[in-house]
């Protein structure tokens, strides 16, 4: 096509998805199932039905139905914010005078300042359509209870979201835009669960973790009459409604023609990036077009790159099913230095049977030089990009910069997930020069490793 491609690349609200894509329907090896943490049997429908929404598990399970239909009042939500554009970063790559073309697919306009919400309303949808009252979370920095809080009183649930320790003192405004959409926030570890006060007595002064505050979160919802919980990454329910950046991405790049080379994103739980790179694996497994997928982790928590694939706890307390995936094991807890998210201990198990055969890569990436990379991008792009988003930039950049040497032309893609503005502290140390790269020893890993379940 010899039309110029525009900076931004909008579609219409017809050209919306009116399915989700379920990339396990075309996967040779399927995820493993999750497994009943007594029993080892694996997790059936009756089994999750405490925990979670019916309609939700069903999702979780399914294998098999490649398109799952987004119901008209998710559509009417995402209307409000998407779709999403795809940006040409033309000032990036003057910048930084590669011959790669660079897109980016930007999920920070909204609130949440992230794709959460993607599955946030979808996740409070099914909540309110089988008549419950409300539904429990957990949160580290604060997008997902964000998300959560604004499609809960989107369709009037109630939401109660227990935040990371640190995060609840360290990011009081997350908090605050939190209870302005009618949410109650948490500290975690509480003493409002027994799991919570075990944890308190164990490690008095914690500043708790995802982990951590999983454990109360499916607590608290399991104990209360008409409470499910829902959670924000990882699961395979969540990476389903995520595709949603990777169909639009898809249908406005097969509009003008593009076909990417290299398709990139960060991973904490692996839900972006699942979401992103779903139909064009897709298209990979079936043999139609073939693509390089790069996942990109904080070198302080690199579950894909240094971790075990194993079955392994979801959560501290060990209240949830377990899962096979790559782990840096459920005890495993990053540096206090580590500023830019992405802290889970596992990954989703969809992305880790697809790392495991090789149709995905992965790499991990220091701090100091996330930041490098996302004050370059803010720099010439406008936009101020949230630390997670950011691991994603650097090896975006690095991939052009290997093109430059080169000379190679490219078609690089990646996710760029969300807004840094509630990360201020952790630029501050970058612009500081106080920031530095924390990295776990081997003997941490093998450490934490050994406390997996035997199965
Ligand atoms: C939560 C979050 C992530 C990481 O979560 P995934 O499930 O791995 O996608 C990345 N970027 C932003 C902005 C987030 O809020």
């Amino acid at each position: 096509m010899s039309e110029k491609i525009p900076y931004k690349i909008y579609l219409s609200e017809n050209e919306l998805p009116t399915n989700w894509y379920n990339v396990r329907a075309d996967m040779k090896n399927k995820p493993a199932p999750l497994l009943n943490p007594a029993t080892h049997e694996p997790m059936k429908f009756e089994d999750l039905r405490a925990v979670f929404c019916d309609e939700l598990i069903k999702q979780e399970l399914d294998e098999t139905t490649a398109y799952i239909p987004i119901p008209d009042e998710i559509r009417e939500f995402y209307k409000m914010y998407r779709p999403a554009p795809l940006v040409r970063a033309y000032c990036l790559e003057k910048k930084l005078g590669t011959p790669a073309k660079i897109y980016y697919k930007f999920e920070g306009n909204n609130t949440s300042g992230s794709h959460k919400l993607n599955s946030a309303i979808a996740q409070a949808y099914y909540a309110k359509k089988q008549g419950l009252c409300g539904v429990t979370t957990e949160t580290g920095a604060g997008q997902w209870g964000t998300a959560l809080s604004m499609a809960c009183s989107y369709f009037d649930l109630d939401c109660q979201v227990y935040m990371v320790k640190v995060s609840y003192e360290q990011k009081p405004f997350r908090r605050e835009v939190m209870r302005t959409y009618g949410a109650q926030v948490t500290p975690s570890p509480s003493e409002t669960t027994e799991v919570g006060r075990k944890i308190l007595a164990e490690f008095p002064g914690t500043g708790g973790s995802l982990g951590c505050a999983i454990s109360e979160a499916v607590e608290a919802a399991t104990k209360q009459e008409g409470y499910r919980y829902v959670l924000g990454s990882v699961l395979n329910q969540v990476l389903l409604h995520q595709t949603v950046i990777g169909l639009e991405t898809m249908t406005a790049m097969d509009k003008y023609g593009i076909k990417p080379d290299v398709i990139i994103g960060c991973a904490g739980g692996g839900s972006n990036l699942g979401g992103l790179i779903s139909p064009f694996m897709g298209r990979k497994l079936r043999g139609e077009a073939d693509y390089q997928f790069i996942a990109v982790e904080p070198a302080s928590c690199p579950s894909l790159t240094r971790g075990k694939y194993v079955y392994d706890f979801c959560d501290t307390g060990h209240v949830c099913p377990l899962s096979k995936m790559y782990t840096l094991g459920s005890e495993f807890m990053p540096s206090p230095n580590h500023a830019g998210g992405l802290r889970y201990h596992g990954m989703s198990s969809i992305l880790s049977q697809l790392y495991d055969d090789k149709l995905m890569e992965a790499r991990s990436v220091e701090q100091t030089s996330v930041f490098a990379a996302a004050q370059e991008f803010a720099r010439v792009e406008g936009i101020l990009p949230a630390p997670e988003s950011s691991h994603a930039i650097r090896v975006a950049i690095d991939e052009a910069l290997k093109c430059k040497e080169t000379g190679e032309e490219k078609t690089i893609l990646f996710g760029l997930t969300g807004t840094g503005y509630f990360d201020m502290y952790a630029y501050k140390a970058f612009n500081d020069g106080t920031m530095s790269d924390c990295i776990p020893t081997d003997d941490e890993i093998a450490k934490s490793l050994a406390k997996t379940p035997k199965i």
